[in-house]
């Protein structure tokens, strides 16, 4: 049994992660400020004896005696962290210093969930590791996307100048049960606009590309990779490379929900990279680890939680 830190472990990915965690018998203690997150995605564990959830927010220090730290703590679709982009930064960046200051003094190993967004909108297709990105560092994603290229710089700046045991994994598009339905990503858009019967937003004429993983198999990945030999850093992307269209989405969504709702084109948000798609030879070599879950299947499980919780 490991002592184990998951900051954000209220949200979405964070509370798949505590539940994989405490199922094998790991003591958990999650971190949440609940800017994002909800109580509902964790109720289900909050009286077992493994588990435990601490109100706190990353950008203030934190002392807890743990020996892994998952450092997930961070609004992640564009609307939740366009909201207050300021606090976004903080977040990355405070939050980052604060859980490395912290793994520095416990000497625990800490693993930063990065993103593909920090390959901005990339010339290089699919994505590899080594590509630096094309970010605008003054847009309206760049408090997101700055602030995570950041955080891995002080990972990277820790681990060369303190001997920090750190792993970073960029994360690409996940989804699946409890993502929030108003968070405006596409995949909870698109499904709660088909079971509501509203139009389906594609913005731009809906040719932009994403990589959806299911959620099990991005745990998954994650678990492994806090669990590779020290040395291994990172950055290694996780996710999907079954690439689709806005438009291909869209209709996967709509004959999956038997649903009637048109399309509505609505102009493309700026700085909206045009295609993405994760080059994984990496985490297959490193992880043994590629995604199991096709879109479709995903994609049923994803509905069936969501026809729950919507009306
Ligand atoms: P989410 O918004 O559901 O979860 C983020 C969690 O962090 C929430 O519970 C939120 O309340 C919490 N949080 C935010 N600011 C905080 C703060 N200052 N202090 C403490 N807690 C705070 O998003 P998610 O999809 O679960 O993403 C989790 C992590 O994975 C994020 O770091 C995100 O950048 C990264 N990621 C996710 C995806 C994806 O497709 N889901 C893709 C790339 C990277
Ligand atoms: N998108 C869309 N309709 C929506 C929400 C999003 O067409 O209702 C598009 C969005 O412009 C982007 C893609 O879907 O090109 C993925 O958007 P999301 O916010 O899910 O993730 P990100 O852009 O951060 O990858």
């Amino acid at each position: 049994m490991k002592q184990i830190l998951v900051t954000g472990g209220a949200g979405f990915l964070g509370s798949h992660l505590c539940e994989r965690l405490i199922a094998r018998g790991d003591d958990v203690v999650c971190l949440d400020n609940f800017f994002t997150g909800n109580r509902k995605n964790i109720a289900h564990m909050i009286d077992h004896p493994y588990f435990e959830c601490i109100r706190h927010d990353v950008t203030f220090p934190l002392y807890v005696e743990v020996e892994r730290i998952f450092n997930l703590a961070c609004p992640a679709s564009p609307i939740h962290y366009q909201r207050d982009p300021v606090q976004t930064t903080k977040t990355s960046v405070h939050g980052a210093i604060n859980m490395l200051g912290l793994a520095k003094r416990v000497k625990a190993r800490i693993l930063q969930a990065s993103t593909s967004e920090v390959y901005g909108d990339p010339e290089v297709h699919p994505q590899v590791e080594s590509y630096w990105g094309r970010v605008n560092p003054i847009g309206i994603r760049s408090c997101y996307d700055e602030g995570k290229r950041c955080a891995e710089t002080l990972f990277f700046d820790y681990w060369r100048q303190h001997k920090l045991d750190i792993k970073v994994v960029r994360i690409f598009n996940t989804y699946g049960p409890r993502m929030h339905p108003n968070d405006g990503r596409v995949v909870s858009n698109f499904i709660v606009q088909a079971l509501q019967g509203k139009d389906i937003t594609i913005y731009g004429d809906g040719s932009q590309t994403r990589s959806f993983c299911y959620v099990d198999d991005l745990v998954e990945a994650m678990l492994r990779m806090m669990e590779t030999a020290a040395g291994f850093t990172g950055p290694l992307n996780i996710g999907n490379p079954d690439e689709f269209s806005m438009l291909e989405l869209a209709e996967k969504i709509l004959s999956l929900t038997n649903s009637r709702s048109k399309l509505k084109f609505e102009p493309l948000p700026s700085d909206d990279p045009r295609q993405r798609q994760p080059d994984i030879s990496l985490a297959k070599e490193k992880l043994d680890w590629s995604p199991k879950v096709r879109l479709e299947d995903g994609l049923k499980e994803t509905i069936s939680y969501f026809r729950g919780v919507i009306r």
